[in-house]
């Protein structure tokens, strides 16, 4: 028996977690959900955005599903998401990208994951203004954070049977930064001999996606270029609302979809809990429980096949509450 935190979030949040939890329980996933809160919602009633509780539950259990949280527009708020991954030292920032048969999109065969740096780079917010017109930002790259992250990658390739690592930089212009970055991933493939390391300039890697995508299977990355080309990435596919996420430290694992909270559609039943489960089948296969993660990654496949149950924004008219239900009348089926 697994026990996981559980964050709904603002919004759409409690809807598509919901619908995941259910889809997890119809597939036969042993977990005890311990359900804690946090966003926009929580800060109204509480004046805090993130409850101690919140932080200690997931200390206790070490790993998180987490739906969409609103930061309060305003000035003196930090994302939650970005407090989360300093404060537990989550490093990989990993967004596997598949096609999803029955998902229109422009491109087949793309099975892809991009390993983003998630700590350091040009995110660590050390901006000055040198004087009334000139803005730096610091870049900080360590050798610590580029060996870490180049790890998981291989790591996550051997695992996964993958047999290619493409390391993204710009190591021609920034030398130092980037190069050190470079430096580090090529002394972690020297412990990985069957896996094939090329090395692409991050301008040539936005073309390349673009241009034939699946000659990529695992991608390491600088935070900034890994930002970006996970958006780019996710395109490829669909969109946003169809790629999961997760932010993964050495204690400390969260899951978390890649879209906000959508207040437009919150409430309404309409928002697509693809992305959230995505996450969940992410965080099965991250927990040893294969059979179960291949399960619902199986039913949400024959349910896009079907093309029956689609939410709006992937082209249908189901709610919330019918994709869900197809899913498990799926698994049961498949069971
Ligand atoms: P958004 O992703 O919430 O919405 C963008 C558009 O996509 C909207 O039209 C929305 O209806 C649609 N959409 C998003 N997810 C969907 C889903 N699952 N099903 C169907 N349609 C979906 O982005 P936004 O409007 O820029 O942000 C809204 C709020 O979410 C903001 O407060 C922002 O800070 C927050 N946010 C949180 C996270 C996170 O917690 N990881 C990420 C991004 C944005």
């Amino acid at each position: 028996m697994h026990k996981i935190t559980l964050i709904p979030g603002d919004g759409i949040g409690p809807e598509v977690t919901g619908s995941t939890v259910k889809i997890l329980e119809a597939a036969g996933f042993k977990v005890e959900w311990e359900v804690v809160n946090a966003g926009s919602e929580v800060f109204e009633k509480t004046g805090v955005l993130v409850p101690d509780e919140v932080f200690q539950s997931i200390e206790r259990n070490k790993i998180a599903l987490k739906g969409p949280i609103a930061t309060p527009i305003g000035k003196g708020f930090r994302s939650i998401n970005v407090q989360l991954r300093k404060k537990y030292d989550l490093y990989s920032n990993i967004r596997e990208v598949k096609n999803i048969p029955g998902v229109k999109s422009k491109y087949e065969n793309v099975d892809l994951v991009i390993f983003r740096e998630n700590t350091e780079g040009l995110y660590i917010g050390i901006e000055e203004m040198q004087d009334e017109d000139t803005a730096v930002a610091k870049k900080v790259v360590t050798r610590k954070g580029s060996m870490r992250i180049a790890k998981s990658a291989f790591e996550y390739a051997v695992q996964q049977g993958k047999t290619k690592v493409a390391a993204v930089h710009k190591a021609n212009i920034l030398k130092l930064a980037d190069g050190l970055f470079l430096d580090c991933v090529r002394e972690v493939a020297k412990d990985y001999p069957n896996i094939e390391l090329s090395e692409v300039i991050v301008d040539n890697m936005c073309m390349q996606m673009v241009m034939n995508p699946s000659q990529f299977e695992v991608i390491v990355a600088p935070n900034l270029y890994g930002d970006l080309l996970s958006d780019l990435a996710a395109g490829l596919v669909g969109g946003l609302g169809l790629v999961p996420g997760a932010n993964i430290g050495n204690d400390i694992a969260i899951f978390e979809a890649v879209h906000g909270s959508a207040p437009d559609i919150a409430g309404k039943d309409l928002a697509n809990p693809i992305a959230v489960l995505l996450c969940a089948v992410h965080m099965m296969k991250f927990l040893g429980d294969f059979d179960r993660a291949e399960l619902v990654f199986r039913a949400i496949i024959e349910v896009m096949e079907d093309g029956k149950h689609l939410t709006r924004d992937m082209g249908g008219n189901a709610t919330t509450t019918e994709i869900t239900q197809a899913i498990i009348d799926k698994i049961n089926h498949i069971k």
